[in-house]
């Protein structure tokens, strides 16, 4: 099943709302319950991931409705409900084109926890934070000057900029927006035959 999401992957989730669906807290449904769901919106374009227990809430409280099944129950209380894969919301949301609120997460999850120098790809506690224009020489927190960074690479930059130590950014780090997030879905729906048809048109 689609439990398997990788740390870049997992901030993506959204929360949980713990104590609103009965489960009898075995591990099986603790992973059923993890599973990621496609969120569409009213007009069936993809939104957003989140965590299968959001999902089944959503459904319960009329606020969408499954469109796909991941083929798991969910055993509760008294009943058995089919998992969702993919929910739709009843209403249309507009989805302003915000960008994301810039936090050393996001960085990592739109870096894909990759540094950004040497392209080692590492847990979220083994990467830091870069400024590319060291902080010391007025570089600004600011999602273009920041980039997901080995620990050896920020050692080796130091205080100086990319060319003054010989190093290359594998890509112009940019704010992440929906695009951005469009583009980790379908990283994520690849895998999973029906989240396809909603996100690759
Ligand atoms: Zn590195």
């Amino acid at each position: 099943m689609g439990a398997k999401i990788d740390n870049s992957m997992r901030g993506m989730v959204g929360r949980s709302a713990a104590g609103v669906v009965a489960v009898s807290g075995t591990y099986g449904n603790f992973q059923v319950l993890h599973a990621p769901v496609l969120v569409l919106n009213a007009s069936y374009e993809p939104i957003n991931v989140c965590a299968a227990r959001r999902a089944i809430v959503l459904v319960l409280k009329g606020v969408a409705m499954a469109e796909e099944e991941n083929g798991h129950f969910l055993h509760a209380a008294r009943v058995a409900m089919r998992v969702p894969s993919v929910i739709r919301l009843l209403e249309y949301r507009r989805i302003p084109h915000q960008t994301r609120a810039l936090s050393r997460k996001n960085i990592l999850l739109r870096d894909r926890n990759t540094c950004q120098y040497c392209g080692v790809v590492l847990a979220s506690g083994e990467l830091t934070l870069d400024h590319v224009i060291p902080r010391s020489r007025a570089g600004s927190s600011t999602w273009e000057n920041l980039v997901a960074c080995c620990h050896p690479c920020n050692r080796l930059k130091g205080n100086q900029l990319p060319m003054e130590a010989g190093m290359k950014l594998t890509r112009e780090p940019r704010a992440f927006n929906l695009h951005t997030s469009r583009h980790i879905m379908r990283l994520m729906g690849r895998s999973d035959d029906k989240w396809r048809k909603y996100l690759f048109y």
